[in-house]
């Protein structure tokens, strides 16, 4: 017998209508790429959105088609993806840090043909056009008093190209497992792969994040995701903020401590969301300034591990508490945020920051499971640790034109990372399991020696590979960078760090570079870390 329940299929234009109709004046503040503060709200984005669905259209793109943005985080950038989800076409984020090849791989992959850019990315763009065969026309996010002189294939400026529709459309009707977006992995190895989000996995993965022991936004939360739209499906910020109708500020081109502390004060936010490095920047820049952040209620830190202390810093410095999040672009991306259950509510002081370690646990939509090498389901007793498996209606199942089978028999996606699960659900990362260090038959976590690394006062950045070892296969290395002014020594940091880990994890070397490298998405690349290092040696090897 089915149920007797009205057919609403969760497409994501049902989330700027909603915004629009009970958030209405919700203010939606952006730093423009142009430079001032830009100010508008749900209820001027939603027909402006639905004026660059009617003005696409026009441009001759369908259901189904691929329209790519390379683009910063501003009100541009939102409107183009109600816009563009609004007539059923797919919207993918190029991330700009790619290189040029991988750019280029991308969007002749996906088949894009209409590329939102931001100013910044013309001259990228002017650069790549020639072998990006199916792009046929360039929108640049300003208005013509901004619009350089440019040889973009068909370039218009943005607004007035939206001037030529108007808002008198109807949002397309179709499937809710449509596809909706594209976000590829950063591919480390081998060729990036598109993960491709439908409607309905973007709006069940938005209802998960905007709930209490996740991001829990509410109306009256003022987020600034820091985070990128083009970083792993923006987070679900494009959608978990309107959906719970709360303001959106967005840095626009400035994501420097600075620039980033500014907007934290001036619009008042209450919770804010970026990779580690983000913050280590406005933490050193407060420092420097004595700043304060009295509206600041919450940051979620993920895409890499957030170390210990800055999550003691934001907590007894500023009263910010640290939402540890963990997720994946093949998850739509969050996974767990390490929210406190009432087992843990209760704890104070090193008790407390022990926790905020973990990742946290997984939302409803979300199943998790540890397994050893043979797919043996491992126990969740806090210690064992296994490889990560998720499912999930938010978790990618293929990726985009490849055929190759991604989940194990029950279904379950491997993450490629390396955790335990304690009794009440907390995942603690160890380490992806490509860097874990393998050490006489033992394992030994990167990440916990370079968020212990971390918090020694002279210590700016850190990173451990392993290196060859003839007796113990693999020993750490730890490579740090110095803050700004200070010279910390091989002795002053394993001094730091002795007595806080197991003796036999203690790094055989420290050396200090001036850089660490990063991915696109701001995670230390460990790949041209360790050919940086691929001809050194460990002291008595
Ligand atoms: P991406 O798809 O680029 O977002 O990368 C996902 C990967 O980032 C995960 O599989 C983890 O290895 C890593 N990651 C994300 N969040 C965390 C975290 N809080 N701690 C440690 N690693 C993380």
């Amino acid at each position: 017998m089915q149920g007797l329940m009205q057919d609403w299929s969760l497409l994501i234009h049902r989330v700027i209508d909603h915004a629009a109709t009970q958030h209405a004046t919700r203010p939606v503040v952006s730093r423009s790429v142009e430079g001032p503060i830009h100010r508008t709200s749900y209820g001027e984005i939603r027909p402006r959105a639905l004026k660059v669905a009617k003005r696409l259209t026009r441009d001759g793109l369908r259901f189904g088609d691929r329209v790519a943005t390379l683009a910063w985080n501003t009100w541009r950038h939102l409107e183009a993806w109600y816009g563009i989800t609004g007539i059923g076409a797919v919207y993918h984020t190029v991330n700009p840090r790619l290189f040029d090849e991988q750019i280029v791989y991308i969007v002749n992959h996906a088949e894009d043909r209409l590329l939102f850019l931001d100013l910044t990315f013309v001259p990228l763009m002017e650069r790549l056009q020639e072998r990006l065969p199916t792009v046929e026309r360039y929108i640049v996010l300003t208005d013509a008093a901004h619009m350089p002189q440019t040889s973009l294939r068909n370039a218009a400026p943005y607004e007035e190209w939206l001037a030529e529709a108007d808002e008198d459309f109807r949002w397309a009707d179709f499937d809710e497992n449509a596809a909706a977006g594209m976000c590829y992995t950063s591919g480390t190895t081998g060729n990036p792969k598109g993960v491709l989000y439908s409607h309905r996995s973007n709006v069940l993965h938005s209802l998960a994040a905007v709930s209490p022991d996740m991001l829990g936004l509410a109306s009256r939360d003022i987020a600034m995701p820091v985070v990128p739209l083009f970083h792993a499906n923006g987070w679900s910020f494009a959608f978990s903020a309107p959906m719970a109708g709360c303001s959106l500020i967005f840095p626009g081109a400035k994501l420097d401590g600075p620039s980033v502390y500014e907007l934290l004060t001036s619009e008042r936010v209450t919770i804010s969301a970026a990779v580690p490095t983000i913050w280590f920047a406005l933490l050193q820049h407060m420092e420097k300034i004595g700043g304060e952040l009295p509206d600041l209620s919450r940051v979620v830190i993920g895409g890499s591990a957030c170390p210990r202390a800055v999550t003691e810093t934001f907590r007894d410095r500023y009263g910010v508490e640290v939402m540890h999040a963990w997720g994946m672009t093949e998850m739509s991306p969050l996974g767990s945020v390490c929210s406190m259950k009432p087992e843990y509510r209760h704890l104070a002081g090193d008790a407390w920051l022990d926790v905020k370690q973990k990742v946290g646990h997984a939302p409803f939509l979300v199943e998790m499971k540890i397994a050893d090498d043979e797919g043996k389901e491992l126990p969740w007793d806090g210690m064992t640790f296994g490889r990560l498996k998720v499912r999930g209606p938010a978790v990618a199942k293929r990726y985009f034109r490849l055929d190759e089978e991604i989940l194990d028999e029950n279904g379950f996606f491997d993450t490629g990372d390396v955790a335990t699960i304690d009794p009440s659900g907390y995942v603690q990362i160890v380490d992806r399991n490509k860097d874990v260090i393998k050490s006489g038959g033992e394992w030994i976590s990167s990440i916990e020696l370079e968020n212990l690394a971390v918090g020694h006062p002279d210590v700016a950045e850190a990173a451990v590979i392993g290196i060859q070892h003839p007796k113990w296969d693999e020993r750490p290395l730890l490579v740090v960078v110095a803050k700004e002014g200070k010279q910390p020594t091989k002795d002053g940091v394993l001094g730091f760090m002795e007595g806080r880990i197991a003796k036999w994890w203690m790094p055989d070397d420290v050396v200090v570079i001036n850089e660490i490298p990063h991915t696109a998405t701001g995670k230390i690349q460990k790949t041209a870390l360790r050919d940086m290092f691929r001809d050194y040696r460990l002291p008595g090897t």
